[in-house]
């Protein structure tokens, strides 16, 4: 089974407006309201796929309830640590073609919430095959918290899939003692991680890779939007290339490959495998309104499009 971690998970509301006008009143019937976070999506994706998995994380009050709910609507397996912190909203208004958002930072936690929830999290831990991790940390916990999830897997010889940004990524990438199995940037977040632009030339993105900040990290998946990826597994680099789609909204993309690629790796599958399957998930997101959101029935499809090449 797969467990997927999301720290700071959100009811996502989004509010569709023919035109968005500042400072008056504006008025909408189309409104939805969606499990949200980045680790959510991850699941709704595995789930979609028929991926045993179980959702954690940490939830609150009245809408962390509302969560769960829609979660057990959707028959998503889900097992979060409450807190008596309400859990936040996101609010996405979408205006002609544009997208304007509003985003709450959300519950700042003590230590004593942090080490219940690490309890929580390593009682759960017993039964499964592979963790993702996905997101930024929410308020009151440090940048080494990630770390401390990791270094509990890794005792039990369990995968962690990381999928984050900033400074909680560059401590689980300098610590020495734990490391994720599997980061998946995109351009903009690998940038930030070597204080450089990065360009998707990929002999510059293979010398980029071969940095000593990657020491110790099995897989990296750099994710490059309509470019596919390029990939590095141990000392073997891969170049995916995909077929070109209408995109009817990206968003979740990155999540639907990180779900992709933990599917890939509880099946054991080859590397190719997991990088098409990873792909094919990261594609068919892009096709649908929702976020983290596929048709599976498109798979076979688009897995047979997607083309992966050893890259020496
Ligand atoms: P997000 O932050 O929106 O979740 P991301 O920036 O982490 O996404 P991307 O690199 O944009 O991740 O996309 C992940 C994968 O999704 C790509 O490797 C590709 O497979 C697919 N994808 C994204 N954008 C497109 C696109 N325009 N056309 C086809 N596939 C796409």
């Amino acid at each position: 089974m797969i467990l997927t971690v999301t720290m700071n998970p959100s009811i996502d509301m989004s509010y569709q407006l023919d035109q968005f006008s500042i400072d008056s009143v504006n008025r909408t019937t189309k409104v939805l309201k969606t499990a949200g976070g980045k680790g959510i999506n991850v699941t709704r994706v595995l789930h979609q796929l028929n991926e045993p998995v179980l959702a954690t994380g940490i939830i609150g009050g009245y809408l962390g309830e509302y969560l769960v709910n829609q979660m057990n609507e959707q028959l998503i397996p889900s097992d979060f640590y409450k807190s008596t912190q309400e859990t936040r909203n996101c609010i996405a208004i979408l205006h002609q073609g544009q997208q304007t958002e509003l985003l709450e930072a959300g519950p700042t936690f003590s230590k004593e919430e942090e080490l219940s929830f690490i309890d929580h999290y390593t009682n759960l831990i017993k039964d499964v095959s592979v963790v993702t991790i996905s997101g930024s940390l929410p308020q009151g916990l440090d940048s080494d918290f990630y770390t401390k999830l990791i270094k509990i897997a890794q005792e039990k010889a369990i995968p962690v899939l990381l999928d984050t940004s900033g400074k909680a990524l560059i401590h689980s990438l300098k610590n020495t003692h734990a490391k994720p199995f599997l980061i998946k940037p995109n351009q903009h977040e690998i940038s930030e991680l070597l204080e450089k632009p990065v360009a998707t030339n990929f002999q510059e993105l293979k010398n980029d890779l071969e940095n000593p900040i990657f020491d110790g990290i099995e897989w990296i998946v750099v994710s490059l939007g309509a470019d596919g990826a390029f990939v590095k597994h141990n000392d073997t680099y891969y170049k995916a290339d995909i077929p070109t789609i209408i995109v009817v909204n990206p968003v979740g993309s990155g999540d639907s490959t990180v779900a992709g690629l933990a599917a890939g790796i509880n099946q054991q599958l080859s590397d190719e495998e997991i990088i098409k399957y990873a792909m094919t998930t990261g594609i068919l997101n892009t096709m649908e309104e929702q976020t983290g959101f596929i048709n599976r029935e498109k798979f076979d499809e688009y897995y047979q499009q997607v083309v992966v090449q050893k890259y020496e």
